[in-house]
């Protein structure tokens, strides 16, 4: 069976948590999209991690990690990271990376920073990790596939071909030095050797493993309004993280995925640039801010401080809807314990005084205004709460509001940042 957590809204949902949580039941977990461009927080008796291109069931040993072909692969970071939980006592996790996963080039993450440069003020809040200039290439077939790295003769003519341009751009449009062809092969075949015992084909696998019964979980990155398809369209990501492009992006059959959990916070936050209609500014902000997520809302990744604001039901419907989700996992209900009262943003006023409720494409999102309504807060601190039923009444109220409003159901709530942290309604 298989199964995928994805973020219903701009991404930073508690992805993480979730997926850590359902890894125990799981025997296998599979990234398969996006790269080390976003991060996912997880807490358990390890420490705190910051992962962001290792799948999220990393942490247990029964599971098998699969970076399924459609991720970004940046094979340091994935060392790295690796390192990093070995020396934090993690046992090695079982890691299995496609033979037809890609590549992130070191010349990616420089013309991700090189035009980023370029666009100053007009720029898409890039994480600067190559994440568009490797998917621009995958798409124009100049992109470098793991299974390729191992032929010296194809990695030379690929990259002959491919760094023609790139050093035209360098040259002519960045005024940077030109890439060195000898150099970035051998760094290539270094790096290849280092993965090779992890490499195979992860296809085949994830099939066997879905005839054979076993439970795969898909591991979505960001959220609903960064796919470039249906999200906040620029200001979106270059891969889909949408539950439907997980079987494509990991090699599963679409009618193996019986369940789409898609993660909400109990309030919004956003990381990067593009439209955020339920935003708040100023006192309110600063407290939401610092008291959300385990840490204060920080990016992951970059340590930028992440917008914030109210629930947001028009986006938030959208998301679930446009993910297919089988269920809505709301996170960071804790967060909420300390208002009186707690505004939710119900619908968008448009430029000409329009009241709307479905979820509008980008330059009509540019000039929306929220529509609020405020439901009567709990005043109390649940975290540490282990029965649902032991929640106070306006907190499972909230929680009933939600799942009528978003028209979707809800069985699991988060009430803070571990793994133990999670309440089954
Ligand atoms: P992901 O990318 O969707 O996995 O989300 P992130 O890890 O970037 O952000 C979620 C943040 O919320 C992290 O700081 C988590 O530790 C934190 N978190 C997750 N669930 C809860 C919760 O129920 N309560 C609180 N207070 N924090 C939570």
């Amino acid at each position: 069976m298989v199964q995928a957590i994805v973020g219903a809204n701009w991404g930073d949902e508690g992805k993480g948590k979730v997926t850590d949580l359902l890894a125990e039941k799981s025997d296998v977990v599979v990234r398969f999209q996006g790269g080390a461009n976003a991060g996912h927080t997880i807490i358990n008796d390890y420490g705190r991690f910051s992962l962001h291109l290792l799948p999220s069931g990393v942490f247990h040993q029964n599971v098998v990690n699969v970076i399924g072909p459609g991720v970004a692969l940046n094979v340091e970071a994935l060392l790295g990271e690796l390192k990093h939980l070995t020396e934090a006592g993690v046992p090695q996790p079982k890691i299995l990376i496609s033979d037809r996963c890609q590549v992130m080039m070191p010349y990616h993450v420089d013309f991700d920073k090189f035009e980023e440069e370029r666009l100053g003020k007009n720029s898409f809040g890039s994480t600067k990790s190559g994440i568009a200039p490797f998917y621009s290439d995958k798409f124009a077939k100049v992109g470098l596939q793991v299974c390729q790295l191992y032929d010296e003769a194809i990695l030379r003519e690929r990259l002959e071909i491919a760094l023609v341009k790139k050093n035209v751009l360098l040259r002519e449009l960045y005024g940077k030095p030109e890439i060195d062809l000898e150099g970035l092969i051998a760094y290539l075949q270094k790096i290849a050797e280092e993965i090779r015992p992890m490499v195979g084909d992860t296809t085949k696998f994830l099939r066997d493993a879905d005839r054979a019964g076993k439970t795969i979980l898909l591991e979505g990155q960001l959220g609903t309004l960064r796919d470039p398809d249906h999200g906040i369209y620029p200001y979106t990501t270059s891969s889909s993280p949408l539950a439907a492009f997980g079987c494509i992006g990991a090699g599963v059959s679409p009618v193996s995925l019986q369940k789409i959990y898609a993660v909400t916070k109990a309030y919004s936050s956003c990381v990067g640039a593009g439209p955020f209609v339920s935003e708040i500014f100023g006192d309110a902000a600063k407290e939401l801010r610092d008291r959300g997520g385990d840490k204060g809302e920080y990016g992951a990744t970059t340590g930028r401080p992440r917008s914030v604001g109210w629930f947001d039901v028009v986006a938030t419907r959208y998301g679930a809807m446009v993910q297919g989700a089988t269920e809505l996992v709301l996170t960071n209900l804790d967060v909420l314990g300390y208002l009186d009262e707690i505004p939710v943003c119900v619908a968008y006023e448009t430029e000409s005084g329009e009241r709307i409720t479905e979820f509008p494409t980008t330059p009509t999102l540019m000039h929306c205004k929220p529509v609020l309504e405020t439901l009567p807060g709990w005043k109390q601190d649940i975290r540490g709460i282990t029965r649902y039923e032991d929640l106070p009444e306006n907190c499972r109220k909230y929680v009933d509001y939600i799942e009528r409003v978003t028209e979707t159901p809800i069985h699991m709530v988060s009430n803070g940042p571990k793994r133990s942290d999670i309440l089954y309604r």
